[in-house]
This record gives structure tokens, sequence and C-alpha cells, in this order.
């Protein structure tokens, strides 16, 4: 009688370890197709950049390394050189944008980054719309100090943290 009852309950826990598992191994793929998906679209960026400007690209390649290194934070490029009319189109989507003779992105002289963090099963997140605060508890605006890099985040008039520059 007792084996009996235990049975389906064996069965049970080992049906919940099955689906534990599966779950875990398709995060962790999960998690590792996009670092590298990432990391993909930060060496295109960075070339983009090289092909404008090596020592520029390289700098922010060292930067960017850095942070990584020291922050506990990934990097994620979402925005390196940009064509003239990416820029014009930008400006006016918002007015606030730099114009195209200024846009240092359009040199081939900025970055703009999110950072992310995984903590359990939640990814953090820092974007352009996280306070200046919350990027600043990183210590990226100090490393970006370490290599001469322009912080968005000092912008008197305009929330733009993403941004790293060289001016
Ligand atoms: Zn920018």
């Amino acid at each position: 009688m007792a084996s009996k009852k235990r049975k389906p309950l064996i069965r049970h826990l080992i049906n919940t370890l099955i689906v534990l598992i599966i779950i875990t191994v398709g995060y962790v793929c999960y998690t590792i197709v996009y670092d590298l998906r990432v990391r993909i679209i930060n060496r295109s960026e960075l070339n983009d950049l090289a092909g404008m400007n090596p020592d520029y690209a390289a700098r922010f390649e060292h930067f960017v390394n850095d942070v990584e290194n020291e922050s506990g934070w990934k990097v994620k490029i979402i925005s390196g050189l940009r064509s003239r009319n990416e820029q014009i189109q930008l400006k006016r989507d918002n007015p606030r944008n730099a114009p195209v003779n200024k846009s240092r992105h359009v040199m081939g002289r900025a970055v703009d980054i999110n950072l992310y963090k995984r903590v359990g099963l939640t990814t953090l997140l820092l974007k352009k719309s996280s306070s200046k605060a919350s990027w600043r508890r990183t210590g990226v605006p100090g490393i970006a100090l370490r290599y001469k890099l322009l912080w968005g985040g000092t912008y008197r008039n305009y929330h733009d943290p993403v941004h790293f520059e060289i001016n």
C-alpha cells in the first residue's frame, strides 16, 4: 500500500525536476545567445567607428572592456557611427537631438550604450530613461573620465546618460 502511494509522488517529483532542468537549460541557452548577439553588435559598431578613426575606436573599446571587467555590468552599444541621413532623421524626430554638423556620432566620436546585469532570473537594465544617480552608482562615468570621454549625464538641459563622446 505504502509503495503504491509513494510511486506517483516520486514520479511527480521527477517530472517537476525535469521541467525545472528544461527551464534552466533554456534560460542559460537564451542568455548565451543574447550575450553573443550583443558581442557581435558591439564588434560591428566598433569596426564602423574604426573605419572613421582607429584611435577613437580603440579608446571606446578599452572603455567598454574596463566597464565589463570592473563594474559588473555588461555593455550593449546601441548607437555608434551614424550616417548624416540617420542624424537628420533623429533631429526631425526629436529637435533636442544634435544637428547633423554637430553630432559626434556622425564624426565617429561617440557611442550610446545600455548596461545590463543578470540577478537570478531577472535582468537589470540601465538605459536612457534611467536616472543619472543609477548610472553614477555603476562607476561607469568614472571609467569614462579615465579615457577623457565626456558623459552625456553631465549635460545641463538634456538627459542623455547613455552617451559617451570624445569632444
Ligand atoms: Zn549619443
